[in-house]
């Protein structure tokens, strides 16, 4: 971020509209997410399924038709047994044409050769953690995000600071120190709905001002809490509409889910996860 670029004005992300869901709608209505990630033991030794099934959990819970899981551990179950509902596939067997991917949570080391063709393929995508860490090591695959918006393929990236620092090759605390320029700057670069978060996530879109979230609190600064947002986010892209508004109304649902927390209950991941709704 180049130091005495003029902040840009920002907005607000306000509280999403309500969606009724038409009486005769039916599951391939609402869109189909895979979450692709969660390595296993095998890779780094740091079995991470956890992060993908809490991706899967949100974007069933925010109301996503169907999702599959794309664990990519080699000795991943093939049911989740508390969560049926999440349907597990191996990785060469999704369609990605036909699907709204969210790509990275606990995706580890082995999320990075599969990069070229889901960046290639999948109509929808949402970036996170380790899909955004192997971006950011690799100009071929920025050069290959950068190509989806000359082809119409909506993606948002959902960086949290280190991991737009590493995107830009500055600091963290310099990413922290000028928030809006550094998300606009991702998003103008890579041509990517950027999503930085942190206390006052900033929402940004090429060649448009960028908005603050302003719901969330200190309480979703636990392990976990990142996946969710992926997740939701899948669900509200593959509902269709302006992929900026999709980002507003995840966040803002994150964060309120967040705010309206009951005070003597611990939030975890996974709670916050089924606490999502379709609304
Ligand atoms: P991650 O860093 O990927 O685990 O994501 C953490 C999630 O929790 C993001 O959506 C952040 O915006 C949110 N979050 C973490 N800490 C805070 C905070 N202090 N205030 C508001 N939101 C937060
Ligand atoms: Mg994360």
């Amino acid at each position: 971020v180049a130091p005495g670029d003029e902040p840009p004005s920002a907005w607000l992300c306000g509280q999403p509209a309500a969606t009724a869901r038409a009486h005769a709608s039916h599951k391939g209505s609402y869109g189909d997410v895979a979450v692709v990630g969660g390595e296993g033991l095998e890779q780094r030794g740091m079995g991470m399924r956890g992060a993908a099934l809490l991706a899967g959990s949100a974007a069933l819970h925010a109301g996503a038709g169907r999702v599959l899981v794309a664990l990519l551990d080699a000795g991943a179950q093939t049911v989740d047994a508390a969560q049926p509902e999440l349907m597990l596939r191996r990785f060469n067997a999704l369609d990605l044409p036909r699907l709204t991917l969210v790509c990275g949570c606990g995706g580890g080391l082995a999320v990075a050769p599969l990069l070229p063709r889901i960046l290639a393929e999948a109509p929808r995508l949402v970036l996170d953690a380790d899909a955004l860490n192997a971006i950011a090591a690799d100009p071929t695959l920025q050069q290959q995000l950068a190509h989806r918006a000359a082809r119409a393929q909506p993606t948002v990236l959902t960086p949290h600071p280190l991991e737009a620092a590493r995107l830009l090759g500055i600091s963290t605390a310099q990413v922290q120190a000028r928030r809006l320029q550094a998300a606009q700057q991702l998003a103008e670069r890579f041509g990517c709905v950027t999503v930085l978060k942190g206390s006052g996530s900033v929402v940004a879109a090429p060649s448009r001002a960028p908005a603050i979230n302003p719901t969330g609190n200190a309480r979703l600064a636990t392990a976990g809490t990142g996946d969710v947002l992926a997740g939701l986010l899948g669900a509200r892209l593959a509902a269709g509409g302006d992929t900026f508004e999709a980002a507003c109304a995840a966040c803002w649902q994150h964060g309120h889910a967040a705010d309206a927390w009951p005070a003597l209950q611990a939030l975890t991941a996974s709670r916050l996860a089924r606490a999502l709704s379709t609304g």
